[in-house]
């Protein structure tokens, strides 16, 4: 092997090396954006779809979805008071428009 080739040899295994840990920068950057719009955008739409009756931020959430095939309407029921909230029409096939 001749100095040459060696420089060659090495250089190309740093730059591989260096592709890997960009990559992996790359990564961690992305999981980072990834993070910050989840921190984001769940207090956002926590607070959206927040009870309008006791404010729980958790109804959007954990809320229980009703339907009374009576009148025809769906509802989120929050868990925390009861409170219903007119979600939309029950199709008759069972759907929610
Ligand atoms: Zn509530």
């Amino acid at each position: 092997m001749s100095g040459f080739e060696f420089c060659f040899t090495a250089g190309k295994v740093e730059w591989q090396a260096l592709r890997q840990k960009s990559m992996e920068n790359d990564l961690w950057i992305f999981l980072a954006i990834l993070l910050g719009l989840t921190a984001v955008v769940l207090p956002t739409m926590a607070f959206y779809y927040r009870c309008r009756a006791c404010g729980s931020l958790a109804h959007g959430f954990k809320s229980y979805k009703l339907a009374n095939f009576e009148t025809g309407e769906a509802f989120f029921v929050c868990r925390r008071c009861g409170d219903r909230t007119v979600k939309g029409k029950v199709e008759s096939d069972g759907s929610v428009a």
